[in-house]
């Protein structure tokens, strides 16, 4: 039988850069493309996470550098964007996946004030700031292979759940504008992807009681469990391979059947 196709389902020599990566499901992607033979570039507000990420990477012979910074800071985000694109010479692919869980009660002004402009800042100006920063990155990655803009937004941009309207507000708004970016860099070459996951045992939920997460889980998802960071890597990782060609503007939900569920 003849090859049906010459298009690479491997990252290897890729190089991605990756937000919120010392820790859940940002971790989980790095650990995948490292796997798979990628190089890293790592973003995090916390050195701690990051240094024992490097230290791992490490361990396994993986190319790695890292910066830490707060994403929420345009020009310290810029800066730290723009020395891991000149560290490895190159940008093929941007995992925005910075993300806070704050909490919004709309009876609480002053509180809420605080948490929608921390929710904006991280979810959804950042992402746009990086994407401006790496665009001439990109553009020059489209010419000869892949070039690939993942967000990570959530079962969120598709709904929401009581006293989180920041954070329902910032998905939302990473959802248009993953959509919004598809249409305006696919003449460049580039394709913009978000991946939607459900629950998720990381950082995030790790202040939920293990019961009430069964609970949920059980009452809400088809799959009757919270994710795992690595279930939600490999959805990154298919978003991210040079063989996914034709895929942009879309939401890959990865919820267990959350979002499906009428009753
Ligand atoms: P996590 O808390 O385990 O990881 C988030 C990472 O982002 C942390 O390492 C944290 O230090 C970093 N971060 C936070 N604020 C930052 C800032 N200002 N600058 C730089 N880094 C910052 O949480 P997670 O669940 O892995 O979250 C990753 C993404 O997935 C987020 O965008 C989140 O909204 C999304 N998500 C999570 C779930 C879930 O159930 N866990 C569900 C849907 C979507």
């Amino acid at each position: 039988m003849q090859k049906l196709t010459s298009l690479s389902r491997s990252v290897k020599g890729s190089t991605a850069i990756i937000t919120g990566a010392a820790s859940g499901i940002g971790r989980a992607v790095v650990q995948l493309f490292v796997d798979e033979g990628a190089n890293v570039g790592l973003i995090d507000i916390d050195q701690a996470g990051l240094d024992s990420l490097l230290e791992e990477i490490a361990a396994v012979g993986g190319s790695a550098y890292a910066i830490a910074c707060d994403c929420a800071v345009r020009d310290d985000l810029q800066t730290a964007l723009q020395q891991l694109a000149e560290h490895f010479g190159a940008v093929d692919i941007l995992v925005n996946n910075a993300g806070v869980a704050l909490g919004s009660d709309i009876n609480d002004p002053t509180q809420y004030e605080a948490s929608w402009q921390q929710s904006l800042d991280v979810m959804v100006s950042a992402q746009q700031r990086a994407v401006i920063t790496l665009l001439p990155w990109l553009s020059q990655s489209a010419q000869s292979s892949q070039a690939r803009i993942i967000n990570i937004a959530s079962s969120e941009a598709m709904g929401a759940t009581a006293f989180n309207s920041a954070y329902v507000a910032a998905k939302h708004a990473s959802l248009g504008l993953t959509r919004a970016l598809a249409i305006d860099l696919g003449k460049q070459g580039i394709t913009v992807n978000c991946v939607c996951p459900g629950p998720v045992n990381t950082g995030m939920t790790a202040v939920i009681d293990d019961q009430d997460k069964a609970t949920f889980a059980r009452r809400r998802t088809a799959l009757r469990r919270y994710a795992e960071p690595e279930e939600i890597a490999h959805a990154v990782l298919n978003l991210a391979l040079p063989s996914s060609t034709y895929i942009t503007g879309a939401a890959i939900v990865v919820d267990g059947g959350l979002t499906i569920r009428n009753a």
